[in-house]
């Protein structure tokens, strides 16, 4: 009797064990970086997993984003002409990151942008199309060559008058990488980040890629891909209306106007989630044409190009 019943509570214990270890699903959704934020993951911990990896977003978004008082960003933009400001490693990596887009894409990505974007309202409630003045006046001070860097001090400096930078372009990779490394890191069996379109994955999973301006799911290809990252950048993202047609939040930084491309969407992969964020936008400015020459300078990347058209051209890197 005395057996039976210690053996009863041993199954009883193993019972209780297994289900505790049992992996289940959890996803949050939330908002950050101006756009929604999707967390999935499976693990037995899955729900403080999806937490963690969320905050991770939000601290990467409070150091980054350009309106949030504070932020290194926001420090850079209103030191003032010359000034040199201190930044996070990470803010750092990312801002030389992007300089370094520029100059193999010949200046068609470009941080400093910013203030066309504030000017065209994309990062308001209510975009309008400026004046062509305006427009002409803020064109002449973009340009990266004018962000300065200082390696030893992790620290930089905007070199002229009326310029600031955002890093909208890249740090949407970088978040959605470094959140799906928390849940690789807590043991969760596959997991996805997904921030507006720049989308990370832990483990095996299969990723629809949008079709540019048809409702949301409905997908013109689907990716096998294993702990990497997908970033989309296209059009249809963002965009609004005015007279019949359409203005984008990518902008040529030689125009000042959206640019004008044979892309539809520019979707590339990549292990480095910043990079792939950086290349997709800086692909969907470019246009086909040129897309191959940029992306073969970097070692496994490759890309899923929708255009303008409705075709689709898958280029690779290296
Ligand atoms: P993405 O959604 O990654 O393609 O990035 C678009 C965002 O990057 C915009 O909302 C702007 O904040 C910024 N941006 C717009 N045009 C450019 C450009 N030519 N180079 C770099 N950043 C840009
Ligand atoms: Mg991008």
């Amino acid at each position: 009797m005395k057996k039976t019943v210690f053996t009863l509570a041993i199954i009883s214990a193993l019972a209780v064990f297994c289900i505790m270890l049992a992996p289940k699903q959890a996803s949050i959704t939330d908002y950050a970086m101006n756009t929604v934020i999707t967390v999935t993951a499976r693990s037995p911990h899955a729900d403080k997993l999806c937490q963690k990896a969320l905050d991770e977003v939000h601290r990467i978004d409070n150091l980054m984003s350009p309106t949030a008082e504070g932020s290194d960003i926001y420090r850079i933009n209103h030191a003032g002409k010359g000034s040199f400001t201190e930044v996070s490693p990470e803010t750092y990596e990312l801002i030389e990151l992007s300089l370094k887009i520029s100059e193999k894409t010949d200046g068609a990505f470009d941080i400093t942008v910013n203030p066309l974007s504030e000017l065209w309202g994309f990062t308001s409630e209510n975009p309008s199309v400026p004046s062509k003045d305006a427009i002409k006046d803020l064109t002449q001070k973009v340009n990266y060559k004018n962000v300065l860097l200082n390696p030893d001090t992790f620290s930089v400096c905007l070199a002229q008058d009326g310029m600031s930078i955002s890093l909208g372009a890249v740090a949407k990779g970088y978040g959605a990488s470094q959140a799906a490394k928390i849940l690789e890191d807590g043991g969760a069996w596959d997991g996805i980040v997904d921030l507006g379109g720049s989308i990370c994955v832990a483990g095996n999973k299969r990723i629809g890629i949008q079709t540019p301006f048809k409702p949301r799911g409905e997908y013109f290809t689907v990716c096998e891909v294993s702990d990497t990252s997908v970033v989309t950048s296209g059009a249809y993202e963002r965009y609004f209306k005015e007279d019949g047609k359409i203005y984008h939040h990518i902008i040529d930084p030689k125009t000042g106007y959206p640019a004008q491309t044979d892309i539809g969407s520019a979707t590339v992969i990549s292990d480095n989630g910043a990079l792939a964020d950086a290349l997709s936008t800086a692909v969907f400015v470019l246009g086909l044409d040129k897309a191959e020459d940029v992306l073969s300078d970097f070692d496994k990347v490759s890309a899923v190009i929708y255009t303008a058209d409705g075709r689709v051209v898958e280029v690779s890197g290296k």
